[in-house]
């Protein structure tokens, strides 16, 4: 070892041991929903430890007993599923490709998903990022995304919340795939009121043309891309972004939440 490579090593080993201590500081290794020591023994395809994670408690109390669920709409079915939807989502139009998730939004998973939207939560929020890689990894995996964009709001709710529960689970599990985030990519450019206070119909006219990709770069044409929310409730809102990333010539779009909400609650 040369005097520069060792002057070198002398100041970037303390400064990565920094690094490491810091990122322990802002994800600590417990769990962020119930506060157990969690024990960080997983790691990703590139070696590097996942973090933050939920301890085995709170991931079993979340992940659904059976995992047979409508590739379409992500909704569970029974043994005689079809490839081309279940009976919730047959008639729907669907502009995606499939959902990936999970589970149901009920129970500790709702619970979860509430919590993680609080400005204080990105942690949950990143390990419920984690949660869907763990669970969906081969599915994922399948999907050969090449893109991964998080479901968008208007700026001026961005302005008032800077936290946002999908732009955090898209960002790690963009980080997971080892694919590029397409952060600010799909805008919001229409102010609408909120979705949850309308009514089927209404939420697909309150939603029309909200949604844009501005400038419309020639690297999409083609791309698959991973479309992320926290949670799917009728699909609206994931259906108008991908008919604007479909605009700007993205091949097929796959969608990621974290749970989706049964019908019986929408
Ligand atoms: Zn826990
Ligand atoms: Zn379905």
């Amino acid at each position: 070892m040369s005097d520069l490579q060792r002057i070198t090593a002398s100041v970037t080993r303390p400064l990565h041991h920094l690094g490491r201590a810091a990122f322990r500081f802002v994800f600590p290794p417990s769990c962020p929903m119930c506060h157990r020591d969690v024990e960080l023994d997983e790691r990703d395809d590139r070696g590097r430890l996942i973090a933050p994670l939920l301890c085995d408690r709170c991931s079993t109390d979340m992940l659904p007993p059976s995992n047979r669920h409508c590739l379409r709409c992500g909704l569970p079915v029974g043994p005689l599923a079809l490839n081309d939807g279940c009976p919730h989502c047959r008639s729907l139009k669907f502009r995606f490709r499939r959902v990936i998730r999970v589970g149901l939004y009920d129970d500790s998973l709702r619970t979860a998903c509430i919590r993680a939207k609080s400005p204080t939560q990105f942690p949950l929020a990143a390990a419920l990022a984690n949660l869907v890689w763990l669970h969906e990894r081969d599915e994922l995996d399948a999907e050969q995304i090449d893109l991964v964009v998080p479901v968008p709001r208007h700026w001026t709710r961005q302005l008032a919340k800077p936290h946002h529960a999908a732009e955090t689970i898209s960002r790690v599990l963009a980080k997971r795939l080892g694919k590029p985030h397409g952060r600010g990519l799909l805008r919001k450019i229409k102010w609408t009121p909120d979705q949850s206070d309308l009514t089927a119909a209404n939420r697909k006219l309150n939603l029309k043309d909200a949604f844009a990709v501005r400038p419309r770069p020639r690297s999409l044409v083609g791309k698959t891309v991973l479309l992320v929310d926290d949670i799917l409730t009728t699909g609206t809102t994931a259906n108008e972004c991908t008919r604007a990333l479909l605009h700007a010539g993205v091949a097929k779009v796959i969608v990621a939440v974290i749970a989706v909400v049964p019908p019986n609650s929408r």
